[in-house]
């Protein structure tokens, strides 16, 4: 898959964009000034996969936080979320901020872009601006009627302009809106500028308030997938009304279905079951990727669960692990080999067990 060619831009240790790996973002929802809360969360991101994480810093108090997060040592990149006071962006730099995300348009003028910016140069860190469906310029708004899709590329390419010309050329675009054909439309349009063409900065990608449940997963989805398969993006959030967690399970899934995921992943292949099923795949599914969820491999593993010969012995043999079902009961095989046939009560403790080998081994 080619990939629109972008500059790099370096978010603490993580790159973004020059062909990188791609970058899966979540942000905290925890209150911004309960250290606690946000520590653990970023916790459980990274151990979820989360590559950088945005908090949002309204205030002083809240950059003290990121302050403290820094001196605790947590090493996955900060991004400071910040809307309104440009005080809290120069604060949060301060404080250590990987990287900021502000809106120009919501800070109050471009003296307060400019301040803004000219300290990201001094420390060093990038800024992400872009434009999604409440962030367009009004310009923009006037000269097309609304936040269409090329109101959000323009909008967009004249916020980078702004930080550029305050010295900021280390920028991340971003834009959004939670119309799925309307934000890709919009991102296709930015990759065929001419001025943008000019300084490829890095892509966000995502669909804003995409909602949750399967709606927001396919939302995302279908959003961030067809921008990647077309070669663009070079960092994702799956914007999701759940646990930031999901976000990251649902943006690795996004990744892997298109051979863009870097280190180890547990690839789950089941099928639909019908009328031949004459085991519990539903149920055995729901366990087992319960089960690899909490797992990290160190490289891609791939489990098949079956529920019968018709395709179960093929897809079971060229999996890592699999099963094929039959009448209460499953063939296991490891490795393209028949190991034994399990009673149905054997399936999920003997699946369990072959994957957590197979992770345990390459770690
Ligand atoms: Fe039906 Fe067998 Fe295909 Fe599953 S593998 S959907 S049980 S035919």
């Amino acid at each position: 898959m080619n990939r629109h060619f972008t500059k790099t831009v370096k978010v603490g240790n993580v790159a973004i964009g020059g062909g990188a790996p791609i970058a899966v973002q979540s942000m905290t929802n925890t209150d911004p000034h309960d250290f606690d809360a946000v520590f653990g969360q970023i916790k459980r991101l990274e151990a979820a996969g989360c590559d950088i994480v945005r908090i949002t810093v309204p205030d002083k108090r809240a950059a003290e936080t990121l302050y403290k997060l820094k001196c605790a040592g947590t090493a996955i990149p900060i991004v400071a979320d910040i809307h309104y006071d440009y005080r809290a962006a120069l604060d949060a730099i301060s404080a250590g901020a990987d990287k900021i995300r502000i809106n120009p348009g919501n800070i109050g003028g471009e003296d307060r872009v400019k301040a803004v910016a000219e300290a990201c140069v001094k420390h060093g860190i990038p800024a992400r601006v872009g434009a999604n469906s409440g962030s367009c310029r009004e310009e923009e708004l006037k000269k097309y009627g609304g936040p269409t899709p090329e109101a959000l590329c323009e909008s967009a390419l004249a916020y980078a302009r702004m930080l550029r010309k305050y010295g900021l050329e280390d920028i991340v675009i971003s834009i959004k809106s939670s119309d799925t054909a309307g934000t890709i439309e919009a991102n296709r349009l930015l990759c065929e500028n001419k001025e943008y063409l000019e300084a490829p900065h890095p892509l966000h990608i995502g669909i804003t308030e995409a909602g949750g449940g399967t709606r927001g997963l396919i939302k995302g989805a279908v959003g961030i997938g067809t921008l990647l398969a077309e070669g663009i993006g070079d960092t994702v959030r799956v914007s999701l009304t759940d646990d930031p967690t999901a976000e990251i399970a649902a943006a690795r899934d996004i990744l892997s279905s298109l051979g863009l995921l870097s280190g180890g992943y547990i690839d789950l292949i089941s099928c639909p079951t019908c009328g031949r099923t004459k085991i519990n795949v539903i149920g055995i599914y729901r366990e087992i990727s319960a089960f690899a969820a909490a797992l990290r491999p160190g490289r891609r593993i791939k489990a098949a669960i079956m529920g019968c010969a018709v395709n179960g012995i093929q897809e079971a043999r060229e999996a890592d692990v699999g099963i094929a079902g039959g009448d209460g009961n499953a063939v296991l095989f490891s490795h393209g080999e028949i190991v034994k046939t399990v009673p149905e009560t054997e399936i999920i403790p003997e699946l369990e067990k072959y994957i957590e080998e197979l992770t345990g081994s390459y770690e």
